[in-house]
């Protein structure tokens, strides 16, 4: 297919040891053929994992790759997050994916008192006019906590206006809520790029216990065939991939502007999807 103008990038979470950062360097070395917009680091909520993120997003940066961290507010005061932004500008950072994030079990939420993403978009504006790209989330099959779909909509449109310059979505594996969630915002007025969060099959369990936190829907059809080949993790990503690559490209033939791959820190999956969708070639 023609992937001239779809963009691509690729999340990776904080390793723990060395052998993790020097894997992780391999995996990155292996997905930058694909000439990746940016490689973006989750961070955990409550600063849990920042001076992972904080490793990564340097090792990111010192491979001449532009590199997005996560930044998930809540639990962190206003003074923190400056503190934080201010580092990140003084390493060339100039991409953010701004979030809320979820509190780790038995941490209480106290801190900044921002409550939603949309305040930490307001509050980086304010502060650093345009110096930052921001990239917010977004939820075709609606967040977890969400009171009803209308609201939900309406918040990610409100939190849009407030600065984003674009979204990434929680992964799905049913391409025509992301259409309908697209078309719902543009009638919203909000007409940022909303690139397809992909997460490639590496195992069944690990992925219905991912599903069931984050709130993606694995369609009923799916989930029977993939448990249908048990403990047979070969046969399970050979379906998957076929799935998913062929979702991929429905999404980029029908407008999806690029896609963002969660890569579990593994780039075999991701490769293969890319490589069959004409990525890199
Ligand atoms: P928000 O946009 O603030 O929305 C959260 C909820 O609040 C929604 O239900 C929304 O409808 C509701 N809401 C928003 N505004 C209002 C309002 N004014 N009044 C009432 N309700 C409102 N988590 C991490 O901890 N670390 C990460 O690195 C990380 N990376 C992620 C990357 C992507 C691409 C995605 C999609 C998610 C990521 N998450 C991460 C998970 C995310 O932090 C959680 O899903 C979190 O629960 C919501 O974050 P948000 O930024 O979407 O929040």
């Amino acid at each position: 297919m023609n992937t001239a103008n779809k963009t691509l990038s690729f999340e990776f979470f904080p390793t723990r040891t060395p052998e993790g950062r020097d894997k992780q360097t391999a995996v990155r070395e292996k997905l930058r053929r694909f000439n990746p917009a940016f490689f973006s680091c989750t961070s955990g909520a409550g600063g849990s994992t920042r001076e992972g993120t904080l490793q990564t997003i340097a090792d990111i940066l010192a491979e001449n790759t532009p590199a997005a961290p996560h930044l998930p507010c809540i639990g962190m005061n206003e003074a923190e997050i400056h503190t934080l932004l201010d580092t990140y500008r003084d390493m060339g950072v100039r991409r953010i994916v701004a979030l809320r994030g979820d509190m780790p079990s038995g941490m209480g939420a106290s801190g900044s008192g921002l409550r939603y993403a949309a305040e930490l978009v307001e509050l980086i504006r304010r502060r650093y006019g345009d110096l930052f790209r921001i990239e917010i989330a977004a939820y075709p099959e609606y967040h977890p906590q969400a009171c009803s779909a209308a609201e939900d909509t309406a918040h990610f449109a409100a939190k849009a206006r407030a600065g984003a310059d674009s979204a990434i979505t929680q992964y799905f594996y049913n391409a025509d809520a992301y259409f309908r969630f697209v078309d719902d915002v543009r009638a919203l007025g909000c007409t940022i790029p909303v690139v397809p969060g992909i997460m490639p099959v590496t195992g069944f369990a690990k992925l219905v216990r991912f599903s069931d936190t984050c709130g993606a829907e694995i369609p009923r059809w799916l989930r029977l065939k993939l448990q249908s080949y048990a403990d047979d993790t070969e046969s399970v990503q050979a379906f998957a991939l076929d799935v998913v690559t062929d979702m991929c490209a429905r999404l980029l033939e029908q407008g999806a502007p690029g896609l963002h791959f969660y890569t579990m820190n593994q780039s075999a999956l991701p490769e293969e999807i890319c490589r069959r969708l004409g990525f890199g070639a």
